[in-house]
């Protein structure tokens, strides 16, 4: 037992691992065992790429706001943006056709910036209120990097917003946006960067917000203490699983669109045979 807690302890858990396991333990699983290298599933090419430049017009929103409400403009400007996309995210986008790139970046800047006068997306990043105020007064840091020793967890929070005394944590989402508030998976997210930051400007985090880029909708979530506790209970069972023990799948799991489909059929079938022998021997 305290040979197990030791080498727990070694353990290092980062932000983006808690959010795994909250969509699947056993993506923690196989991640930790560095098959990431199977790249983007097959099939889903294009919703990835579109996913990141999504998520660099979110880090560009400022470009977009200062654009004339012309169709041409907010183009140029949704472009310029995209235009880096394939040396930032040079890793992500390993092994994706350049031809194919092409195409979707093309068809993303058509649809980003169609019908300029009733495109309620751009209406919304143009119109400054919550988050999008704060990040016009007071910029943001990208990619903050936080390490913590103590909890063996660090993270690159999106961005960081230093308002005064006040420090904010505020992620991008390429996905759907619920009806109201923000994601379960979020508010955990936040919670944990919450704590990240707490550490290091040794301040209280008591919001966070959500930038539901999609659909241009951002969202404040406040810092609650349960949530904070439900990080801390998933971290402890990421650290378990890094260290070697296969988890239960999870009750949504997407494994139709899982890049270790097959290898989490293989590791089904092996358990199930090694547990059959296991009986055999019993008996
Ligand atoms: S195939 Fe399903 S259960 Fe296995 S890791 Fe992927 S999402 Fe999880």
């Amino acid at each position: 037992m305290e040979h197990k807690q030791e080498h727990e302890s070694t353990i290092k858990v980062k932000v983006s691992d808690l959010t795994q396991h909250l969509i699947c333990p056993r993506l923690v699983y196989f991640s930790a065992r560095e098959h990431e290298q199977h790249g983007i599933a097959k099939g889903k090419e294009r919703s990835v790429i579109e996913s990141i430049l999504l998520k660099e017009l979110a880090f560009n929103l400022h470009t977009i706001r200062d654009t004339k409400d012309e169709e041409d403009d907010v183009k140029r400007a949704i472009e310029d943006i995209v235009d880096g996309v394939e040396w930032i995210y040079k890793e992500e986008l390993k092994g994706v056709e350049k031809n194919f790139f092409e195409a979707v970046k093309t068809d993303f800047i058509r649809s980003q910036s169609m019908n300029t006068e009733n495109n309620e997306w751009l209406w919304k990043v143009k119109n400054e209120n919550g988050v999008l105020k704060l990040e016009k007064a007071h910029g943001y840091e990208r990619e903050h990097t936080m390490v913590s020793e103590k909890l063996s967890l660090s993270g690159s929070v999106d961005k960081l917003i230093r308002a005064g005394e006040e420090v904010i944590p505020c992620v991008i989402k390429t996905g759907k946006c619920p009806e109201y508030s923000v994601w379960k998976s979020d508010r955990v997210q936040l919670a944990a960067y919450a704590m990240l930051i707490e550490e290091e400007f040794e301040t209280t985090v008591k919001r966070g917000f959500v930038e539901y880029i999609r659909t241009a909708e951002f969202r404040e979530s406040q810092i609650r203490r349960r949530d904070k506790a439900l990080a801390l209970q998933i971290l402890k069972r990421v650290k378990r699983i890094k260290g070697g023990v296969f988890p239960e799948k999870g009750e949504n799991a997407p494994c139709d669109n899982c890049v270790f489909e097959e290898m989490c059929e293989t590791k089904k079938t092996l358990l199930s045979k090694l547990f059959g022998t296991i009986l055999y021997s019993v008996y």
